[in-house]
């Protein structure tokens, strides 16, 4: 829903008000969208460590498809670059940034399990994703999820990758971290034997190492990647559904993969939206 494509004919007056900002008066009174409108700013959690998705750039400007895809939602605001405030939300703290009202919103590889689906609103998917296994190229002994017996097996805290190592491969040594560049750093340094999360996070790690990592063991889940945002904001949520579907079909959801992940990665799937 673009400011333009709302207001009517003959709404000249609020037309240019539309061009100078989104205006509140185009979104229910009392809802998130109108107070964020009104604003001009919105606090947006990402990932600070992950290539391809959300990094920070060596001059402190985060970069990746999740980043776009937040930027795109703000633009739909009328707020731009200015009026966003970027917060690292590592996997363990993004439910909790949510129902503090630390994030307005979280795009962070953030999958949209059932059990998530309890304590926080998911828009999306906007990608899926699905989990596989990093190691050391020169490390022939782990092929797949069925090679983690004894292995010392890095995650994140709080993520769906850690809770599938346990179910799947309760044998392994599970080592947690709170973000993954720290498992990034033990797998280069031999402290650990495997970094396992989604293939596409991974693939980031792999693109940056020079032929010293590589992904094995193919991709054994599904994660689809949805917007997080409060549980009660329904209202918000479905908007953000619809603000997806319309970039889908205009070419903006595939020109953001193509600035950024698409580098890197075969083109994605369309996603289908789950408007539960
Ligand atoms: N998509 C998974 C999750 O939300 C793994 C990636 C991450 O930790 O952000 O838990």
């Amino acid at each position: 829903m673009s400011a333009m494509r709302n207001v009517g004919v003959g709404g000249a007056v609020l037309a240019a008000v539309a061009l100078a900002g989104c205006s509140s008066d185009e979104y229910p009174d009392g809802s998130t969208m109108a107070s964020l409108a009104d604003a001009g700013a919105v606090t947006v959690g990402i990932k600070y460590d992950q290539p391809l998705f959300g990094e920070l750039d060596d001059a402190g400007v985060p970069q990746g498809f999740d980043v776009e895809v937040a930027r795109m939602i703000a633009a739909e605001l009328g707020i731009d670059e200015d009026g966003i405030t970027w917060v690292e939300a590592v996997s363990g703290e993004r439910e909790e940034m949510l129902s503090g009202g630390d994030a307005d919103f979280i795009v962070a590889t953030y999958t949209m399990s059932s059990e998530r689906k309890e304590v926080v609103g998911f828009a999306g998917p906007y990608y899926v994703a699905g989990q596989s296994l990093l190691t050391r190229t020169d490390d022939a002994s782990v092929a797949s999820v069925t090679d983690l017996a004894d292995k010392q097996v890095c995650s994140v805290d709080g993520s769906t990758a850690a809770r599938t190592v346990e179910q799947l491969a309760p044998e392994a040594n599970l080592v947690l971290f709170d973000d993954y560049g720290a498992c990034l750093d033990a797998l280069l340094a031999g402290q650990v034997d495997v970094l396992t999360t989604d293939d596409v996070i991974l693939a980031g790690y792999a693109a940056e190492a020079d032929g010293a990592l590589r992904l094995v063991g193919g991709n054994f889940t599904s994660e689809p990647y949805g917007i997080g945002v409060a549980l009660a904001d329904d209202e918000f949520r479905l908007w953000i559904n619809d603000v997806l579907e319309e970039a889908i079909d205009d070419g903006r959801w595939k020109d953001a993969w193509d600035s950024t992940a698409g580098a890197v990665l075969p083109d994605p799937q369309q996603p289908h939206l789950d408007r539960y």
